[in-house]
């Protein structure tokens, strides 16, 4: 069970407690397995726990990563069934959309997991917030640094627009199935490293042990 969210939190989060030396990174959960698998390998084997919001089709043909990302220590959320823009739904359609990826998060792993994270969207809308709380998502999971790794910049160049954006309680939106956030994620963990600030995963960045 995750410990409850400290009194407070708000509805939508977008960064964790300045005060502190935890950062959060999430990742955009699809694409090709190897690649995903690559970057939970390189996280894992520096100790750093990522948040995995994953995308309902995904799991469908790839059901298997559910719980090699929940067994390498990270946090799932859920990210949409089909990623399309959630935000020019009907309330019906999000509902949907939302409801079909908890359904798969439920059957693979037992739990629909505590994070909801609209898909095509920085922020949800009132009414997407709605339809994430009638799913059972208290909370949405927004994210304060956007290095835009899905566009394919160097390793170097992701290196450093996570690192000159990055300070304590940030939370930050990487992608799987992109050869270049494998490629940075070494460096990025070092750089991290470096500053004093530690990777952990979303619910740990709320109610540090
Ligand atoms: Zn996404």
């Amino acid at each position: 069970m995750l410990p409850p969210l400290p009194p407070g939190t708000p509805l939508e989060v977008v960064y964790g407690p300045r005060t502190g030396k935890n950062v959060a990174l999430t990742v955009h959960g699809s694409g090709d397995p190897k690649l995903a698998t690559a970057l939970l390998e390189i996280a894992e084997q520096r100790g750093a726990g990522l948040t995995v919001m994953v995308v309902g089709s995904w799991l469908d043909q790839q059901p298997q990563m559910a719980r090699r990302i929940l067994d390498g220590g990270h946090e799932l959320g859920n990210h949409t069934q089909n990623h399309q823009n959630i935000s020019a739904m009907s309330p019906d359609q999000a509902r949907a959309e939302i409801a079909q990826c908890a359904e798969r998060l439920q059957r693979l792993t037992g739990s629909i997991g505590r994070w909801f994270r609209p898909s095509a969207a920085q922020y949800a809308t009132p009414m997407v917030r709605e339809q994430a709380k009638a799913v059972g998502y208290e909370h949405v999971l927004s994210f304060d640094v956007d290095p835009r790794d899905y566009s394919d910049p160097s390793a170097a160049e992701l290196q450093r627009r996570v690192l000159t954006s990055a300070k304590g309680g940030s939370v930050v939106a990487l992608h799987m199935g992109h050869q270049c956030t494998v490629d940075a994620l070494p460096g990025i963990l070092d750089g991290l490293a470096k500053a004093g600030l530690k990777p952990v995963t979303a619910s740990r960045l709320f109610t540090p042990a």
